[in-house]
């Protein structure tokens, strides 16, 4: 009964929202909590292992009795994450064109399962774009070797990959998120995770360092899209450790090494209401009605809020409906 309960009190922190630090706070707190509250029955839980399996823990009770733990893994499905992996090369899609993508495309990046964690506090010293008629397909982080790099949203470990076989990138890691976007973290000192392992935003996966071409410690982030680069500031806003908008509008022009991120594009850069009509849901509301309303079709509408046909049609939701460029 007793083990029952704490199994119930240490499943939210499984549930991960904030970045890990804070996370292992919580994870202490709660246990410190539970003792209180199970106050002093025989079977207290006096410590937590480690397992294989990082979603899954052993606690131990006082009575050097055990059980196992398991915590809540990252919503994702991951069949559809898995299309096009490539654990061989480091730039996956590479079949796919620029031209053949879509004008624009909406990328949500957080809601209320998916979390976002700066991957490591600081400002951008060197942009995204040509530098000494170099291309740099992402943006420089200064940092000390040995700083906690983190996971900036949910997803699955692509490549693991030490120095000798990433070229300039160092000890070099690339996480595959579930809208698409991948994120590179370069130059590590250590890398924490393996290929195929799924991580949680905020998770620590390595270690900022000074490997590969690299002139100083610091950690080379990138963004990219069906392996594409795009500027890594239109996603996060490093000067204030946040995102810009919790859905990326990102627009085809903008996969290409001359397409900066400035504050003066600012607003093009969110998904703005201005953008779209939309239409909120009542009662009775069906995706044929709602698309002759507008005079538009419901694969529209379906493409544009990334539903299907199926889709049950929540009451007060805003559908977007027209868009306008
Ligand atoms: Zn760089």
């Amino acid at each position: 009964m007793k083990r029952l309960k704490l199994l119930l009190f240490l499943l939210p922190f499984g549930f991960t929202t904030l970045c890990a630090q804070e996370n292992k706070e919580i994870e202490s707190d709660t246990l410190e909590n539970n003792r209180e509250a199970m106050g002093g029955g025989e079977s207290e839980a006096i410590d937590t292992l480690d397992t294989k399996d990082k979603f899954t823990k052993i606690v131990i009770f006082e009575d050097f009795t055990w059980s196992y733990i398991q915590l809540e893994k990252p919503d994702i499905d991951e069949e559809s994450l898995t299309e096009n992996w490539d654990s061989e090369r480091i730039h996956a899609y590479q079949d796919v064109e620029i031209a053949a993508l879509p004008d624009v495309t909406d990328l949500v990046l957080i809601d209320s399962l998916h979390a976002f964690c700066i991957p490591i506090k600081g400002k951008v010293y060197s942009k995204y774009g040509y530098r000494h008629k170099h291309p740099h397909r992402g943006v420089d982080i200064p940092l000390n070797i040995g700083d906690s790099v983190l996971a900036t949203f949910d997803g699955m470990v692509r490549i693991a990959e030490s120095s000798s076989k990433t070229g300039g990138y160092g000890n070099l890691i690339i996480l595959r998120h579930p809208n698409g976007l991948e994120t590179y973290y370069g130059h590590l000192s250590k890398i924490l995770v393996q290929e195929g392992e799924l991580v949680t935003a905020g998770e620590l996966i390595g270690y900022g360092g000074n490997t590969g071409r690299s002139t100083g410690p610091h950690l080379h982030y990138e963004t990219r899209y069906m392996g594409k680069a795009f500027d890594p500031e239109r996603v996060i806003d490093f000067d204030n450790a946040n995102l810009r908008s919790d859905t990326l509008t990102l627009k085809k022009d903008y996969l290409n090494i001359n397409s900066r991120y400035s504050s003066s594009s600012k607003n093009s850069n969110t998904a703005s209401a201005q953008s779209y009509t939309y239409h909120k849901i009542r009662s009775g509301d069906t995706l044929g009605a709602i698309a002759q309303k507008y005079h538009t079709t419901i694969d529209k509408i379906c493409k544009l809020n990334r539903i299907s046909r199926n889709t049950t049609l929540q009451i007060g939701r805003k559908l977007k409906v027209r868009v306008h460029y």
